[in-house]
């Protein structure tokens, strides 16, 4: 048994096998077996050798057909150091005399060969490393797990354990076998987490080595309201959480009753709780949960999850059937947020941007892909006739690239007028408050804008210069930092002044413990992830408005994010003692 304490993202408990995910090119480390587990070891190498060797062929036949026979000769190398016998006897050595796991006895002596080559000065044999490098690779992706063109057709539940996953990676899992994930890296609010969270899955990033410690088909238990991993737990530890997990359920189903409550707060005033979505199939089970709209639909996820550019019509179809699944609630489409960690294999994003996230990315990606950012806006347009939307750029950061979204949507309307083709004239266009130089002039924006919607994920980044997806820094990215606070306060000031719809669609807003802050801040409409629905309404439902300025007026006194966050949890644990936070 061992425990992992890494970062909570996505509440729930997770019990089952894992299925560990090859990692790109992460360091093995080293991990002793019992002697008596040897010769277990010993025959997963020769399994693995045996199915590097069956791929290889295959690889190699496919390259005779397409590329002819020369070119195919680079997997008769592959093959020919496969079956290298002093290589393999070393490897079956190490595992022999230092009780080592086959991965890391093949990557300890693959990585020493490897080395040897690329330190020649002969340019043929320097040129091996590389070959020796995507052989390692091959034999560990078998001995580690699962590739992920596996992982979309899994045949078991399982716990997804891997070092890292990207958004795209998440959006093509299979999501009825995925019961868990665990990842050596990511943050709090990294897409991954965000993903995962909407799906219901339980998560926990910044485990450091999880992919080290665990090996494919290890029992874990995955504890995603604490953050922790327990690998093959005792009998005592599961009996302990699958307690949990029902006391869990149990309380999931009393907040079920307050499905068609209203949310509004105990002296009646009325608070939207819409939902935050990627995919336009989230919406039915969005709404079961008490959605009352969406306000944020992330429509990139469509690109994520598809190796090709989704053309006009297949967009303008994902739009149409969220609209129509909205069955006459508002949708708020945000436009393209590629870029940053929302890296897309099919083009427009760089993967060597050397600072991604203030990088070409977002509204600033679309206004210099035009046709990309045009289409896009066509199809929205086009979907628009078939019920109430609202189109929010994101990432604005200076008031010219507002200006500019605006015209380019205005130049699409007219191609449309031109073509006789309909859309609705009255759509309300808004954008995303997350760059702290727009929440500094947002009085100026309300002037051209509709709407606000703040996107705290990005906005406590770049305010605190936390990259919202590195674990190493984690604890420094706070939404209750005093200064991200003031900037909220500031934004929907200026909204209210300027008499403009304000929402915040930020994971901050399906915390428990800032619900009171966010009321008490004025806000009045709040986006949240599906499933933190009912808890959120659960608190709106149990506080009067006059209490919430009451906490907003104590934490504006505040200088530090600790004493900020102590309060709240004090807060509102007495507010909602069973809730979720109670396990915390
Ligand atoms: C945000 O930044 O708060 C936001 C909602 O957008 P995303 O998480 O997609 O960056
Ligand atoms: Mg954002």
């Amino acid at each position: 048994m061992q425990i992992k304490k890494g970062i909570a993202v996505s509440p729930g408990v997770a019990i089952s096998r894992a299925v560990v995910i090859d990692a790109e090119d992460v360091a093995i480390p080293r991990r002793v077996v019992a002697s008596s587990a040897v010769g277990k070891e010993i025959n997963r190498l020769d399994q693995a050798l045996e199915a590097s060797h069956k791929d290889i062929e295959k690889l190699r036949d496919q390259a005779v057909a397409t590329v002819g026979e020369d070119l195919a000769k680079i997997f008769d190398a592959h093959l020919a150091m496969l079956m290298d016998r002093p290589t393999i006897a070393q490897i079956k050595q190490a595992i022999e005399s230092e009780n080592v796991t086959a991965e890391y006895a093949v990557y300890s002596v693959m990585r020493r060969l490897a080395q040897m080559f690329s330190g020649q000065e002969n340019r043929y044999l320097r040129e091996r490393a590389n070959d020796i490098w995507d052989l390692e690779r091959r034999i560990l992706g078998h001995l580690i797990g699962h590739s992920q063109q596996e992982l979309a057709h899994l045949d078991a539940e399982c716990i997804l354990v891997a070092h890292d996953l990207t958004p795209s990676q998440t959006a093509s899992l299979d999501k009825k076998k995925i019961r868990g994930i665990a990842t050596d890296a990511g943050g709090r609010t990294s897409h991954t987490a965000i993903l995962a969270h909407a799906l219901g899955i339980p998560a926990v990033v910044g485990l450091e080595d999880i992919t080290g410690a665990i090996n494919n088909g290890d029992s874990i238990i995955l504890d995603g309201n604490r953050g922790q991993a327990i690998i093959e737990p005792n009998a005592e530890q599961l009996l302990t959480y699958r307690e949990q997990k029902r006391k869990a359920t149990a309380f999931e189903h009393t907040l079920d009753e307050l499905r068609k409550l209203p949310a509004q707060t105990t002296d009646g005033t009325a608070i939207a709780l819409q939902a935050n979505i990627e995919f336009p199939d989230e919406i039915e089970p969005a709404l079961g949960k008490g959605a009352t709209g969406i306000g944020l639909y992330r429509t990139e996820f469509l690109f994520l999850a598809s190796e090709t550019e989704p053309t006009e019509d297949q967009q303008y179809a994902s739009y149409k059937q969220a609209i129509e699944a909205c069955n006459g609630l508002p949708l708020t489409i945000r436009t393209l947020d590629l870029g940053a960690d929302k890296v897309w294999l099919g083009g427009y994003t760089d993967h060597a941007e050397r600072n991604p996230f203030l990088g070409c990315r977002s509204i600033r990606l679309c206004l210099q892909n035009l046709p990309l950012f045009k289409t896009q806006l066509r199809a929205i347009l086009r979907a628009s006739v078939h019920g109430p939307v609202r189109i929010m750029f994101p990432l604005i950061s200076n008031l010219m690239e507002l200006r500019q979204a605006k015209m380019i949507l205005a130049d699409v309307q007219e191609d449309l007028d031109e073509q006789a083709i309909e859309y609705a004239t009255d759509i309300p266009v808004g954008m995303m408050i997350e760059v702290p130089s727009a929440a500094l002039q947002a009085s100026v924006f309300a002037q051209e804008a509709d709407f606000f919607s703040i996107g705290t994920n990005d906005l406590i980044q770049y305010t605190v210069a936390v990259d919202r997806g590195n674990e190493r820094i984690a604890n420094l990215y706070s939404a209750a930092h005093p200064a991200v606070i003031q900037l909220i306060r500031e934004v929907v000031r200026a909204a209210k002044r300027a008499n403009i719809d304000v929402s915040l669609c930020g994971e901050m807003g399906g915390e428990p413990e800032y619900v009171m802050l966010l009321l008490g801040l004025g806000l009045r409409k709040i986006s949240i992830t599906p499933p933190a629905i009912p808890e959120v309404k659960q608190i709106v439902r149990s506080v009067s408005i006059e209490k919430c300025k009451r906490v907003m007026r104590k934490v504006a006194t505040f200088e530090t994010e600790h004493q900020v966050l102590n309060y709240l949890r004090e807060e509102i644990r007495r507010v909602l003692p069973n809730g979720t936070l109670g396990s915390r």
